[in-house]
């Protein structure tokens, strides 16, 4: 017997008892919680603990514990498990890689596949549109309105429109992810400002679909597999050579199922393509001169998708950009890699939490003393712009790439 055959078998065997084996793939995970050794420092740093107290989120260590438990009782733990942003600063401190976030993944499409009553409301909401639309926002109905409000978009912001291209075996993929396609748009179109700039050979997708990390969080295993499939089939036809993106979450998602099915196709975070292939030196010559912004002071945010999920270096990155732009100062501010809440689908279903957790950032952020924040992510701008707003701080936030391209010289 195969160890495929071997897990089919006892899964059926136990199916009566609606219990299911972990699966090879699961595995590590599970042996990773059993590393545990209760020291507690996952707990002391996990921002949803902090922000909202052991009684509403009973943090990292208990989650892994769930899966000492025997599977069907992991629904006992529904309540806690879909407060989790999957920011990773449990497994960062974590003495012994307990791969908490994991974890939670896992619990989680346990309940969607045995106990879906479980899974909050608003997650099933994001999931039907998923179903519908292969991507998670709605998309507009009328395309002249979509149209409509980029433009308005572009004028407020003084960008250029840039004509979309998609065409064969360009050397990258731009893949703007949903909130950009749908919602932000200004970071799509400052994206192909910046790429049109440097001449990079992009291209985009005939039709966008979700890169499948909302149906992963929320624990649909299925869908997340249909999206990455259809991702690739589009990736495949198109014969591109490198994916780019401008949204953290997609970079560390894609750049995981690239892994995992073997793609052999790199993924970039547009700032890390910026620093490694076009290159500071280009970057210095296009943004080091004078321009029509007057100075500026601006502090970052460091997405958990990229720092924690991808790799520290690309803050790196972002920062090195800055500081090449004519007039720019750059304050660190001391929550830079603190979560913004944003995470882990825990906006659709307890916003409470989630807007609990950013205020850590916008206290740090007000103490900078910056005219400006700039997030190399559409959701984290999103979720810090709007608590800035009602928190009525004067400090303005961007996304990084609509800052870069304002900053351009037009020719
Ligand atoms: S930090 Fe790691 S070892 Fe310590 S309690 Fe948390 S999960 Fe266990
Ligand atoms: S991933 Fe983040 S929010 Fe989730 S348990 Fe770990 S530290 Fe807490």
């Amino acid at each position: 017997m195969t160890e495929e055959e071997s897990f089919e078998f006892v899964k059926n065997t136990l199916k009566e008892e609606r219990i299911t084996p972990y699966h090879k793939d699961e595995i590590e995970t599970v042996h990773s919680v059993e590393e545990c050794i209760n020291c507690g420092l996952c707990i002391n740093h996990c921002p949803v603990v902090a922000a909202v107290g052991v009684d509403r989120f009973t943090g990292p260590r208990s989650i892994a514990v769930e899966l000492s438990r025997s599977p069907p009782e992991f629904w006992s733990s529904a309540d806690k498990v879909y407060l989790c942003t999957g920011c990773g600063t449990c497994r960062e401190v974590c003495p012994k890689n307990v791969n908490v976030p994991e974890v939670v993944n896992l619990v989680r499409a346990r309940i969607f596949e045995h106990r879906p009553d479980l899974v909050p409301k608003g997650l099933h909401v994001v999931r039907e549109t998923i179903v519908e639309h292969d991507l998670a926002f709605e998309p507009w109905e009328d395309p002249e309105e979509k149209v409509e409000s980029r433009d308005v978009r572009l004028e407020h912001l003084g960008l250029p429109y840039v004509e979309d291209i998609v065409k064969k075996d360009a050397e990258v993929l731009f893949y703007p992810g949903c909130q950009a396609e749908e919602r932000a748009q200004e970071i799509r179109e400052a994206a192909k400002v910046v790429f049109s700039h440097f001449k990079v050979d992009y291209t985009l997708l005939d039709e966008m679909n979700c890169c499948g990390l909302p149906s992963v969080l929320m624990g649909d295993d299925k869908t997340s597999k249909r999206m990455a499939a259809l991702l690739r089939e589009k990736i495949e036809f198109l014969g591109v050579k490198k994916v780019v993106t401008t949204c953290a979450g997609c970079t560390s998602n894609i750049s995981d199922i690239s892994i995992r099915d073997e793609w052999n196709i790199p993924v970039y975070h547009m700032v890390e393509y910026l620093a490694e292939e076009v290159g500071l030196d280009k970057l210095n010559q296009a943004l080091g001169s004078s321009n029509e912004f007057s100075d500026v002071t601006v502090t970052v945010h460091d997405p958990c998708h990229l720092i924690r999920h991808t790799s520290r270096r690309t803050m790196q990155d972002a920062i090195d950009i800055l500081k090449v732009i004519n007039g720019v100062k750059v304050v660190i501010s001391e929550a830079e890699d603190s979560c913004c809440g944003g995470g882990g689908l825990v906006a659709y279903h307890s916003k409470d939490v989630a807007d609990a957790v950013v205020q850590e950032n916008l206290e740090a952020i007000d103490k900078t003393g910056a005219h400006r924040l700039v997030a190399p992510c559409p959701l984290c701008t999103a979720q810090i712009e709007a608590n800035l707003f009602k928190s009525g701080s004067s400090v303005e936030v961007d996304d990084l790439m609509v800052f870069i391209a304002q900053r351009l010289p037009r020719k």
